[in-house]
């Protein structure tokens, strides 16, 4: 049975802290449930948006249709080689509690994904990534319902076409609805420090090979010492993505700034969007109830009361800035609804 509401306060359903209400808005705990809000949706032609823990999202003021809160929940694991474990998860469990439980039941490679906040639904949509390693390393398949074709599916990794925070699901907004994640996990830990504040943070503490619980505590302190906590500071975490460059524009720009940091990238070269932010002078900037983070120029930050113009009248003034000095154009990473 489930249990629609109308007029839905989602002001603490998404971590910009927006405020934001939802024409109907439903939460459902089983596959049965998620389908039956989808009918219920598309009989009454009303649009329909997945929500897992709102950390992607720039919300409309007032959003028309169906918000469906995805809490399917579940753990399988089941060896599949020597040291090879595939991990059914459920949409709906939080994806930081996810990485902990892992790492506690001797499960290793999400080790430096710890502490990026939603859900295990909403992961492979944006690919999420951070320090050198993204979901879709780890992805064996999903299960999903696809509305186009009206069934179930379990798509293949490559099916699901990762790029950089990128897939087939950002491409088709609204079409696949994630009911469960496999991973391939390992009982074999390898670490992975290649960069720079890792290996730093690592050093510091005077460890050379790092076990999996004091890679995942770097990474965990890394991120706390940096990035601002959407229950104290109303944010969506790296406002733009990494922009990437032909060869020849890299070059132009080295020029002119020889620190400029840059890295290959099997596209060309990938600059990084905090550090054109900050060199054109935003770090810290404040317009009304919202701003550039004082610590992390990629990210927005909401003061308190912010509506989604305020976010995306300071993201343009950014998007601009950063434009007129450098010449390259920044892209937005949260995905803005409707
Ligand atoms: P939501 O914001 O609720 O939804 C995001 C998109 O996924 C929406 O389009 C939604 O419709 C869709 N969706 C949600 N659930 C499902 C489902 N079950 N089936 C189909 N579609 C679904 N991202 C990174 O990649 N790396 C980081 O290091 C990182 N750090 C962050 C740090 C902070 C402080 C914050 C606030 C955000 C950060 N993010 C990062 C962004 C964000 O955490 C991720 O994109 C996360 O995967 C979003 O999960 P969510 O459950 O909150 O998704
Ligand atoms: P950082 O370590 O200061 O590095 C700045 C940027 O340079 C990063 O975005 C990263 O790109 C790139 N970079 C650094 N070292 C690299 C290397 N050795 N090889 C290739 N690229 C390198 O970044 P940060 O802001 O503190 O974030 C740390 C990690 O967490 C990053 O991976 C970042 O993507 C992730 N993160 C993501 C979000 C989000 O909302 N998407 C929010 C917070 C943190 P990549 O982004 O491609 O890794």
């Amino acid at each position: 049975m489930l249990n629609i509401e109308t007029d839905a306060d989602l002001s603490e359903l998404n971590s910009f802290a927006l405020a934001a209400r939802a024409e109907f808005f439903v939460r459902v705990r089983s596959e049965a449930e998620l389908v039956a809000a989808c009918h219920w949706a598309e009989e009454r032609k009303l649009p329909l948006l997945l929500l897992g823990g709102g950390s992607n999202l720039v919300l409309a003021a007032q959003v028309p249709g169906l918000v469906i809160q995805v809490d399917l929940r579940g753990w399988t694991v089941e060896t599949t080689g020597e040291a090879q474990v595939s991990v059914t998860i459920g949409a709906g469990n939080n994806w930081h509690a996810t990485v902990q439980r892992a790492l506690d039941e001797g499960l290793f490679g999400l080790e430096n994904l710890a502490l990026i906040p939603g859900t295990v639904g909403a992961a492979p949509v944006q690919n999420i990534g951070a320090y050198g390693v993204e979901i879709g390393d780890l992805l064996e398949s999903i299960r999903c319902f696809d509305r186009e074709q009206r069934s179930w599916r379990e798509l293949s990794k490559a099916q699901c076409q990762f790029g950089y925070r990128d897939s087939l699901f950002k491409r088709y907004p609204g079409r696949f609805l994630i009911s469960w994640v496999r991973l391939r996990l390992s009982r074999n830990f390898s670490a992975n420090f290649r960069y720079a504040a890792l290996q730093q943070a690592l050093q510091d503490q005077g460890v050379d090979t790092p076990s999996p619980q004091q890679l995942f505590d770097a990474v965990c302190q890394v991120r706390r010492a940096k990035l601002p906590d959407p229950k104290q500071l109303g944010n969506a975490g790296s406002f733009f993505k990494n922009p990437v460059v032909t060869r020849e524009k890299y070059l132009q720009l080295a020029q002119a700034y020889p620190q400029m940091p840059a890295y290959s990238d099997p596209h060309g070269m990938k600059l990084a969007a905090g550090w054109l932010i900050e060199q054109a002078g935003l770090k810290g900037f404040t317009q009304g109830c919202v701003g550039v983070h004082r610590l992390q120029a990629l990210v927005l930050v909401n003061y308190g009361g912010a509506q989604r113009q305020d976010i995306e009248a300071l993201a343009a003034k950014v998007r601009s800035e950063v434009e007129t000095k450098f010449g390259v154009c920044l892209e937005q990473e949260p995905i803005a609804y409707p």
